[in-house]
């Protein structure tokens, strides 16, 4: 069995580091809207890569279409993605969806289980989405860690590594199990809106006691026209997963493709922007576009306002928008999903530069995926 590394902090000063946290953050809580734990589960799936908010603008219509397991393991992809859509992922989201509730239903008969076991072993349910239903609505103690709660805790020095199981031990063995949930969805909040990737230090009630304050901040930051130091995880070692042993050849030629399916005003127009393929962004990219790795998807700005973006370099309109392949491969099962994916991207970074509002660009990526023509009238 792996050794789990000891964070700096002591469970006692974790504890009370989460007291202060909690007083910040008072009432934490998830905030994805369900009224049972298969509601529960469907929203956290869909909430991959996605916000909160966005999914619960999608859930309403979703559950009183699909109340239950049964309902939805009945459905069929065609059903299900134009109504999951705006989530992103929509077909390896679809996929996960089904399969999760037909096995719901053939294998525990419609009753979400209630142990980590039992969650994982269902499709698209990995630790972290079992921990958020087992925690919020199955009355089990779980502790999710998601980006927030790796970056919140390995700054602060409660934790200690970039593996989340590692992350959830630690914080558990400090924790009481009564504490779980709400340790999370505090870290959780505290990530959103004060530690951000470029955190808000003069507004944190545990500034005294966070060591990346005291080692990094403290001594010469941002705030003093120095640049600070930045929190980086590790990159993981092992073997890449076979789907990321596509040559950038063939990525490069995927991209390609996708390009001519785009509308030919926006063809046109690349002209003027390069469409760059690169690995992945860089942290120093991420950190001053305040952004994390699961946010940037396939371009660096898809679902970036316009008037927010800027480039290291102060250019704040799209010359160039990066198509990365890491992340892009690891979201898609196979190349034409590669292909949709980069020409929808494009799409959506286009029709902001266009000046396009969301709905008139919305509407050209629907025609886009019904596969109707992408033309302007
Ligand atoms: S002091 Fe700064 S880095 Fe530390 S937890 Fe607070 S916001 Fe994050």
């Amino acid at each position: 069995m792996t050794k789990i590394p000891k964070p700096p902090q002591s469970a006692a000063e974790t504890r009370a580091i989460l007291k202060r946290l909690e007083r910040q953050h008072p009432g934490a809580d998830t905030e994805l809207h369900y009224t049972t734990p298969y509601e529960l589960l469907v929203a956290t799936i869909l909430s991959a890569q996605c916000t909160d908010e966005r999914v619960n603008q999608v859930t309403p219509a979703l559950f009183k279409r699909y109340p239950d397991a049964k309902a939805l393991a009945g459905a069929t992809t065609g059903d299900l993605e134009p109504q999951i859509r705006s989530t992103g992922f929509f077909r390896a989201k679809s996929k996960s969806l089904l399969g999760m509730a037909t096995a719901v239903w053939e294998k525990h008969g419609g009753e979400i289980p209630a142990t980590m076991e039992a969650l994982t072993a269902l499709p698209g349910v990995g630790r972290k989405t079992a921990n958020v239903v087992l925690g919020h609505a199955l009355g089990v103690p779980g502790l999710p860690v998601d980006r927030h709660v790796l970056r919140v805790s390995n700054r602060i020095g409660i934790a200690k590594g970039d593996d989340p199981e590692i992350v959830e031990l630690q914080l558990c063995a400090a924790m009481p199990k009564a504490k779980w949930t709400v340790t999370s969805d505090t870290l959780i909040l505290h990530g959103r809106r004060i530690c951000k990737p470029t955190p808000l230090c003069d507004k944190c009630a545990v500034r005294d006691e966070c060591l990346y304050y005291s080692r990094v901040v403290s001594k010469g930051s941002r705030f003093e026209g120095k640049k600070a130091a930045r929190y980086r995880p590790r990159r993981r070692s092992g073997p890449r997963r076979e789907a990321q042993k596509m040559t950038r050849e063939h990525f490069e030629k995927l991209v390609e493709d996708a390009l001519r399916d785009i509308p030919k005003r926006f063809r046109k127009e690349m002209r003027n922007v390069a469409v760059v393929v690169e690995d992945e962004p860089s942290r120093e990219l991420l950190d001053e576009m305040e952004m994390e790795p699961g946010d940037t998807l396939f371009g660096l700005y898809q679902g970036t306002p316009l008037p927010e973006r800027s480039w290291a370099f102060g250019n704040n309109l799209p010359d160039r928008i990066s198509i990365y392949q890491k992340p892009t491969e690891e979201a898609c099962e196979s190349d034409d999903e590669i292909r949709d994916c980069v020409a929808e991207t494009v799409i959506h970074e286009f029709g902001h530069y266009f000046g396009m509002s969301e709905d008139e660009i919305e509407e050209i990526e629907e025609r886009f995926w019904r596969g109707e023509s992408v033309e302007e009238d």
